[in-house]
Formats: C-alpha cells, structure tokens, sequence
C-alpha cells in the first residue's frame, strides 16, 4: 500500500536492533485517517469472509484493528497483557516474548468474548518473529474459533513471523512489507533501489 510506504519513508525512523519508529502516526500519535485506509485495505483483502470479530492486542495493534471492526461493523477484542482486577473469570491466555520490549508477557483473553461461533481476523501493527500473532493464533485455537486470517500494518520481510505463519496454512496480507534496513534507510519488498 503506497500510502503507507510513503508515509513509513517520511516518518519512520530506523534504530538499533531493526527496530522501525513510526511514532508520528502508529506508535504513540495516531494518524486516525491513515488508520481508516489501513482498515479499508483489510476489509477488501479479506473480502468475502464472514469475519465477526477482529483480534489484535494491547496497544498498538488496536488502532488499525479498530478501524477495520468499525468498518466490517463487528466487535474489536483485544489480548490484555496485564492481569486486571476486572478480569477474573475464565481466561484463554498465551504466552508472548515481546520483539521491543524485550519481555515475556502473558497475554490473556476473557473467554466470554470468544468462541466456537466466532470467524476471527487478527490484525496487528508489526510483524517481526511472529510471537505476537502466534500468541493470538493460540488464543483463537483454544476458543475453537475459526481463523480467517492475520492482517499486519508493517511487515519486516526479512525476520522470521510471515514464514511462521504461512507454513501453518494461514492467510497472511501485510500493507507494507520491508525487505531491509541497509544503510539505516527503509527498503521495501519490490522497491527498484533494493
Ligand atoms: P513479533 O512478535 O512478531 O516478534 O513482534 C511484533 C510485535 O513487536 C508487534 O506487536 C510490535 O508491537 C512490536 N514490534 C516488532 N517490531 C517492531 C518494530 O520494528 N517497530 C515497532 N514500533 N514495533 C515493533
């Protein structure tokens, strides 16, 4: 999606340990436009599937998440990462290794929000190993919810998350997809200069 590119290449910021700051319009302020579009992108990936619920987890993937629930008109869950006082029923949980945070958490979902009725979109701002989508994919394999597919804003093409998912059978569309950080600067998938 070359909205997205562009406004990566303007905005994103490369630091050490292949780590992409986009804190201008994803990870800290939102640019709530630019997050309609990304929604609008999921919606016509995905078309055709009856989806009911959107999955993603706290915080970052929810905007893009959010737009795409407000748009498909169905419920947007997101996996907590802390236990809350308020969330003391049954709970679906996974384990998560965090890429930035450097930190295992474990995320959990309330098992009202999810079950065998549900047709599951999990959308999320990065892809790097994939341990943040796994974590999720384990949560809907609990719920016996039915997997639709995984919907990343920023994919970074060259560490291991889209080839985890792919080689589970699972439909992967990410709206950009970077190929290198060479020389700090942003290449994408496909780009002439790579
Ligand atoms: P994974 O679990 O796929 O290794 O990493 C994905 C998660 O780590 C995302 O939910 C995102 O929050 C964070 N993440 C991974 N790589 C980056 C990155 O380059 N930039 C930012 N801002 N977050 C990242």
């Amino acid at each position: 999606v070359k909205l997205l590119e562009d406004r990566i290449r303007e905005d994103g910021l490369v630091l050490p340990g292949n780590v992409l700051k986009v804190n201008q319009f994803l990870n800290h302020q939102i640019d709530p436009d630019l997050m309609y579009k990304l929604g609008q992108e999921f919606v016509s990936l995905f078309e055709g599937e009856k989806i009911t619920k959107i999955l993603t987890i706290e915080a970052s993937g929810i905007a893009p998440a959010m737009m795409t629930g407000l748009i498909l008109h169905v419920p947007v869950l997101f996996a907590r990462k802390q236990k809350s006082v308020t969330m003391n029923d049954g709970l679906f949980t996974a384990e998560v290794y965090s890429y930035t945070k450097k930190v295992k958490n474990t995320v959990s979902v309330d098992q009202k929000f999810l079950s065998s009725d549900d047709k599951v979109l999990i959308i999320d701002d990065f892809l790097a190993n994939g341990q943040a989508v796994q974590g999720l994919i384990e949560i809907c394999k609990e719920a016996q919810a039915e997997l639709v597919g995984v919907g990343i804003a920023i994919e970074k093409s060259f560490q291991d998350g889209a080839a985890l998912i792919e080689k589970q059978g699972i439909k992967l569309e990410s709206l950009a997809r970077i190929s290198s950080f060479d020389d700090n600067k942003v290449h994408f998938v496909g780009d002439e200069t790579n």
